[in-house]
C-alpha cells in the first residue's frame, strides 16, 4: 500500500517514545531450533530452564587440605599444633569409602566429596605434615565445605525464556547438565548500503568518492544481537536499482535495513521510493544525532532506513533496532547499560530533541565523569571509536557542566 504524501506532514515525525511504540505494530513471526549449546552466543532461549541437578551435586572441599572434625581442632595454634593421624587421600573425582572418627584426619583435594563423619577442612597451608601424621596450627573452617544444592537446586527455575546467552549463561547451562537448548532461529537481516559516492574498501578512491563503512558497523551489531546479516553490495542513488535491490532483500530476508537516502537531499532517494511504492509508518525521530530514520514495509517485510551518516546510523540501530529485534524475539539482551555521571562541560544541544553525544566515561575513584573527545560530527566515525559511552540528554535537559546525567556505555 503506497503512503500519502507525507514529506511536509508533522505527524510522521516522532519523539522517540513514539518511533519505539510505532515500530512494535510490526511484527515478524520467530522460530524455534534446538542447537549444541556451544553454538548458543548471543542466541535467546525459548523455553524457561529448570535446573537438572543440585549444584554442587554433593558437599565437597573448597580447599586443598585435611577433611577433619571440627572439635578436635578447636585450641590449634601456630604454639601449640594438635597432631592429628592421616588414614587416606581424597582427589576429586573419587568417592569415600571411609568414615572419619575422632583423632584422624583425611587428606582432601579441592572439589573431592567430604568424607563421612567429618565436618570441617583445614587448608594445607596451615598445616605440616610428617609421614603419617599432619600438625595444625589452627582451627579447621567449617565453610570450607561447599554444600550440596548451595548455588542451584535441582528443578529450581534458573533462566527465564527470553535469556540472552552469554558465555556466563552457556556455562551454566553446561552446569547443569544441558548439551543442548532450544533457541529462537536467527533472523536473516538484508543491510542495503545507498550512494553513488560509495564504494567497497580496498579499492582504489576516486574523485567524490569515499570507502562504505556502514554496513561493517550494522553487521557486528547484527551478530552481537545473535542473527544473520546480509550484506548486498551499495546501490546507486538510483530509483530503479534501488527498487530491485529492495526486491531482492524482501525476499530472502526477515527484516530490511537501509543506510543512507533518508533525509531532503534530491538524491535521497530510499524516503522516496518508501514514499511511492513502499509502507511507511514514521519518518524522522526527535534525536540527534539520526533524526531522518524512517519505518515500514516493503512488499510485507519490515524495513528500517537508516541515515548515511556512520555515527548516525550507528546510534539508531542502537536506540531502535535493537529494542526492536529484541521485541520480535522477547529477548532481554544484548542492552547496553545505562550510568550516572558527572558532565565535565556545556553540551551544545539541540532543543526539543534526545542529545546522543560521544563522550568518554571514566571513574575517577570517587564519581564517574563524563566528557567529549574529538568533534561531534555525525559522520564522524573516529568519535565512536575514541568514546565509551552516548549522553542521553532528554527533551529540555540543559547539558550543563556540573550537571549529572544518564550515559548509555557503548
Ligand atoms: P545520506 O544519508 O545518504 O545523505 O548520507 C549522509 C552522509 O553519510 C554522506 O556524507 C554520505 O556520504 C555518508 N554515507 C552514506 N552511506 C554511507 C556508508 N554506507 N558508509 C559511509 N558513509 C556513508
Ligand atoms: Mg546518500
Amino acid at each position: 500500500m503506497a503512503t500519502p504524501s507525507f514529506s511536509n506532514n508533522k505527524n510522521y515525525f516522532v519523539s522517540l517514545e513514539e518511533a519505539l511504540k510505532l515500530s512494535k505494530t510490526i511484527k515478524i513471526p520467530t522460530f524455534e531450533e534446538k542447537l549444541p549449546i556451544e553454538n548458543t552466543l548471543h542466541r535467546v532461549l525459548i523455553n524457561d530452564i529448570y535446573s537438572k541437578i543440585n549444584d554442587p551435586p554433593f558437599n565437597n572441599s573448597s580447599m586443598d587440605g585435611y577433611a577433619v572434625i571440627y572439635s578436635d581442632t578447636i585450641t590449634a595454634t601456630e604454639n601449640e599444633p594438635i597432631e592429628l593421624e592421616i588414614i587416606g587421600t581424597l582427589p576429586a573425582g573419587e568417592t569415600p569409602n571411609e568414615k572419619l572418627t575422632s583423632g584422624f584426619a583425611i587428606k582432601i583435594m579441592t572439589g573431592a566429596p567430604i568424607p563421612d563423619g567429618a565436618d570441617s577442612i583445614i587448608m594445607v597451608e596451615k598445616t605440616k605434615k610428617t609421614n603419617n601424621k599432619v600438625l595444625l596450627y589452627s582451627p579447621s573452617f567449617p565453610n570450607y565445605i561447599r554444600i550440596k544444592g548451595e548455588n542451584l537446586s535441582k528443578n529450581e527455575l534458573i533462566f527465564k525464556k527470553g535469556t540472552y546467552l552469554t558465555p556466563r549463561e552457556i556455562g551454566l547451562l553446561a552446569t547443569m547438565g544441558f548439551s543442548e537448548v532450544s533457541v529462537i532461529k536467527q533472523l536473516k537481516i538484508s543491510i542495503i548500503s545507498t550512494g553513488d559516492e560509495l564504494i567497497a574498501p580496498g579499492k582504489e578512491l576516486l574523485p567524490g568518492q569515499i570507502y562504505e563503512s556502514n554496513s561493517y558497523v550494522l553487521e557486528g551489531l547484527i551478530k552481537e544481537m545473535g542473527h544473520i546479516p546480509i550484506r548486498h553490495n551499495s546501490v546507486s542513488d538510483t530509483i530503479d536499482d534501488l527498487r530491485e535491490e529492495l526486491d531482492k532483500a524482501s525476499n530472502i530476508s526477515d527484516l530490511i535495513i537501509t543506510s543512507g537516502g533518508v533525509s531532503m537531499g534530491d538524491f535521497d532517494l530510499v524516503r522516496k521510493i518508501m514514499e511511492e511504492e513502499g509502507n511507511i509508518l514514521f519518518w524522522r525521530i526527535k534525536i540527534k544525532p539520526g533524526s531522518p530514520p524512517l519505518f515500514g514495509k516493503w512488499n510485507n517485510t519490515p524495513i528500517f532506513g537508516l541515515p548515511g551518516n556512520p555515527v548516525s546510523s550507528h546510534v539508531v540501530f542502537q536506540i531502535l533496532i535493537n529494542p526492536w529485534l529484541k521485541f520480535i524475539t522477547n529477548a532481554n539482551g544484548p542492552t547496553p547499560k545505562i550510568v550516572k555521571a558527572k558532565l565535565l562541560e556545556n553540551i551544545n544541544l539541540k532543543k526539543e530533541y534526545i542529545n546522543f553525544s560521544r563522550v568518554i566515561v571514566e571513574n575517577t575513584g570517587t564519581e564517574m565523569i563524563a566528557y567529549t573527545t574529538t568533534h561531534q560530527g555525525s559522520g564522524n566515525l573516529h568519535s565512536l571509536t575514541t568514546s565509551n559511552a552516548l549522553t542521553i540528554l532528554p527533551y529540555n535537559e540543559k547539558g550543563t557542566k556540573d550537571q549529572i546525567i544518564d550515559v548509555l556505555l557503548l
